[in-house]
């Protein structure tokens, strides 16, 4: 029908939508349902649901893969370890989400796997490590210290090597970055994050070309029972819809705040990769500052979590799981879609209150 391959806008708005049938509803339904009438695709409610379909036609079309919907994002990662053969070699980035981590260093701990925790800025570290490997795990930008990883280079190293390559690409979306096509061969998301984008649902999702992979992954779903619900597929789906459009304002904003925040005399140091909402920021006086600046704000959230049409930030040390090469006083900002000049008087505030 089309001439040309859609644009991600497009798709956002139309992939995963119903067949169009006179009287029918435009949005897929919340399909409430433990057990399915035979004879279609699946029987019961752990093995599938109509609803987790729609969301996940729309995001394999986004990232053009097949994609299955989990419970949360650590779910979905943590069925794809699942699969990793025993005592195998797992390469990650020592700044992963720290949801991520403690799974591989739990799994290392009872000698299932053998981690190699690298900077995944550094490719060349990235390289040396692959040797023997049989999975490498991306994470790009990394969470929170916004590391970006050549996924291209290391995605054809690690086929040479014989590894196989999942990233993490909750904080690009595949608006900004789409790694099945850059040769990984996974793609894992929190779908809590941007993917939803109202701070309202924990959601998950892998996504592969790897018609194998994915029977094996969707058994796994299955088998542990990390299944999402219908009602959260469904707010997912209908927050994928303007997600080319919230991005497009939250990275506008991202990328005027940190140039202010680089140019602010208290703030010693302002990190952005140069797409995506998220900064992490340093300011004089560290930790203490940190802290009480993010608890005065009154626009921008004291909170957890990210990637909301709601600014929110929070000083990550804060948490005990988080590593030691995390600054102290490091606050991962996530910038929404309120006015900019709003948000920087706000920060200016508590800069002026704080420091
Ligand atoms: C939040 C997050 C996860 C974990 O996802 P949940 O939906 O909270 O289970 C994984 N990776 C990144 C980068 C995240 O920010």
């Amino acid at each position: 029908m089309h001439g040309h391959d859609l644009s991600p806008a497009t798709l956002a708005v139309s992939a995963g939508r119903p067949d169009r049938v006179p009287g029918g509803p435009l949005n897929a339904p919340i399909t409430m349902a433990s057990a399915l009438v035979p004879g279609g695709g699946s029987e019961y409610g752990r093995a599938g649901n109509p609803t987790w379909d729609s969301f996940e036609a729309v995001l394999g079309a986004l990232e053009g893969g097949r994609a299955l919907a989990f419970s949360s994002g650590v779910a979905a990662s943590g069925a794809l370890f699942d699969l990793v053969p025993a005592k195998s070699i797992v390469v990650a980035p020592r700044h992963a989400y720290y949801g991520t981590i403690e799974q591989l260093v739990e799994r290392n701990r009872r000698d299932q796997i053998d981690l190699r925790l690298v900077d995944i800025h550094d490719t060349q570290q990235v390289l040396a490590a692959l040797e023997g490997a049989a999975l490498v795990w991306i994470e790009s930008p990394t969470n929170p210290a916004l590391e970006v990883a050549d996924i291209e280079t290391i995605a054809r190293a690690a086929a040479e090597a014989g590894a196989v390559v999942a990233v993490d690409n909750t904080f690009a979306t595949p608006l900004r970055q789409r790694p099945l096509d850059l040769g990984a061969d996974f793609v894992v998301h929190s779908a809590s994050k941007l993917l939803a984008g109202h701070s309202d649902l924990i959601l998950g999702a892998v996504v592969t070309n790897d018609d194998r992979a994915f029977t094996a992954i969707e058994k796994r779903r299955s088998v542990l029972g990390a299944i999402p619900g219908a009602m959260e597929t469904w707010l997912a789906t209908r927050g994928v819809r303007t997600l080319h459009v919230r991005l497009e304002r939250a990275e506008a904003n991202a990328r005027e705040l940190h140039e202010r925040l680089s140019a602010a005399p208290q703030v010693t140091r302002s990190r952005y990769p140069g797409f995506g909402t998220m900064i992490a920021f340093e300011v004089e006086g560290g930790a203490a500052v940190a802290q009480k600046m993010t608890e005065q704000s009154e626009i921008i959230t004291y909170a957890t979590s990210l990637g909301g049409v709601e600014s929110t930030w929070e000083r990550r040390r804060r948490h005990a799981g988080e590593p030691e090469s995390v600054p102290e006083g490091l606050i991962r900002f996530s910038v929404g879609i309120e006015d900019v000049d709003d948000l920087w008087a706000d920060i200016q505030n508590v800069l002026a209150a704080c420091s």
